[in-house]
């Protein structure tokens, strides 16, 4: 499996110098590329793609791009491309906010990507090609990262710091179905409700950054519209905007991540189910009255991105994420198997065959009970279903906070 693992690295002065020497060439051919599609785009002529400018790479003409290895400015074309491409795909779906790609302003550092044939590793240490002086562009690698195989290095920086971010190749551990079950319903107030083969259900609050933050976005996004636009004052309320966004995005992004990585080591079993999140019914986005849920729906988005960290987490243990229909597991009894209709305000099963239990976790006993019935596992059934009776399914409810450090 392919892998990526971002390294901070500390450049010398005098490496600093060439990085930024290498960036502007590439910057340069990023705003000139730029500019020959938009030109075209105006003019209505058509063929300049990827590869004629490929081809035009002014390396011969021009000696002093010679500096930059090859491949990375062909990498720099290619990325323009992208950003082409996902724009006009937004545009072509009647997305108002999408834009095209910007120019690079001068302070701008381009990222630097290198192919295999662009960087050697010796000794522990990265070298990346370049020719605009003798000084090596050679970084250490930290002892604690072993890559066995690395297929790409780039070169970035960040809110001014240097970060290398290195492709590698990550053997996978076989899966072998261990007849231990782990099933877990997904949402946005409670990130995973789960319930084992043993019947114990274990529910974790979500971690809810976006609330904490939206107040406060909020305060200086009236502030911005009071503020004139491309004012220096609007400017800096609108960078303090972006930081808060981000932020938020990365306390997200980072919970999924130790919880993810909490699941696939502590739980036994090497099967773990989840719902099918494409059929996930979440409340309308037009329903203005649930403000409050329609900002809870944007971050299901990242739910998506939660089972993808699962997924591959996995793999390289040997447990196996296995997706099953998700459909009415939220409205079926998982006692009787009767029907209500549930609205998303309603947090209890209370059924009349006696049954009351949390949505969620009636939801995971249910996607259980589905995924074991659907690939025929008769016993693994009959011993989960008896583990309910017994323990009549007790709920241990754990905070964002804690749930990091708890085992499954
Ligand atoms: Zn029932």
């Amino acid at each position: 499996m392919k892998l990526t693992q971002q390294i901070r690295v500390r450049p010398t002065k005098q490496q600093e110098d060439t990085l930024w020497q290498l960036s502007e060439k590439c910057r340069l051919i990023y705003n000139f590329a730029l500019t020959e599609k938009q030109l075209c785009w105006e003019l209505d002529i058509k063929g300049v793609n990827y590869y004629s400018q490929q081809n035009d790479l002014p390396k011969q003409k021009y000696p002093d791009y010679k500096i930059v290895y090859s491949k990375v400015l062909q990498y720099v074309l290619r990325t323009l491309n992208a950003d082409y491409k996902s724009f006009f795909a937004l545009w072509k779906k009647g997305d108002k906010d999408a834009k095209p790609p910007k120019y690079k302003g001068k302070k701008y550092f381009t990222t630097m990507v290198y192919n295999q044939s662009g960087f050697k590793v010796e000794q522990g240490k990265i070298i990346l090609s370049q020719y605009y002086d003798k000084q090596p562009l050679e970084f250490e690698i930290p002892d604690k990262f072993k890559f066995a195989q690395i297929y790409q290095v780039s070169v970035y920086q960040k809110d001014n710091n240097f970060y290398l971010s290195i492709t590698y190749e990550k053997q996978e551990k076989e899966y072998v179905d261990n007849g231990l079950y782990q099933a877990i319903d997904l949402g946005v107030t409670n990130i995973i409700t789960a319930v084992n083969s043993k019947g114990r259900v274990l529910q974790i609050k979500n971690k809810r950054p976006d609330k904490y933050w939206f107040s406060k976005e909020k305060k200086i996004q009236s502030r911005r519209d009071h503020c004139k636009k491309d004012s220096k004052k609007g400017n800096k309320l609108d960078k303090n905007l972006n930081k808060m966004k981000r932020k938020s995005a990365n306390q997200i992004r980072d919970f999924q991540h130790k919880l993810t990585r909490k699941i696939v080591d502590n739980t036994k079993s090497n099967t773990i189910i989840v719902g099918d999140l494409a059929v996930k019914k979440m409340a309308k986005k037009d329903d203005k009255k649930k403000k409050g849920l329609n900002r809870a729906i944007q971050n299901t988005g990242t739910l998506g991105r939660f089972v993808r960290f699962l997924t591959y987490k996995g793999k390289l243990v040997g447990k196996g994420i296995k997706e099953t229909n998700e459909y009415k597991t939220s409205k079926n009894c998982c006692c009787c198997g009767k029907e209500w209709d549930m609205d998303l305000s309603i947090r209890t099963m209370k059924c009349d065959c006696g049954n009351e239990m949390d949505r969620d976790a009636n939801s995971s006993v249910n996607i259980m009970t589905r995924f074991l019935s659907q690939n025929g596992l008769w016993t693994a059934l009959s011993e989960f279903q008896a583990n309910l009776r017994q323990t009549g399914i007790p709920i241990q409810v754990l905070h964002s906070q804690e749930a990091t450090s708890k085992i499954f």
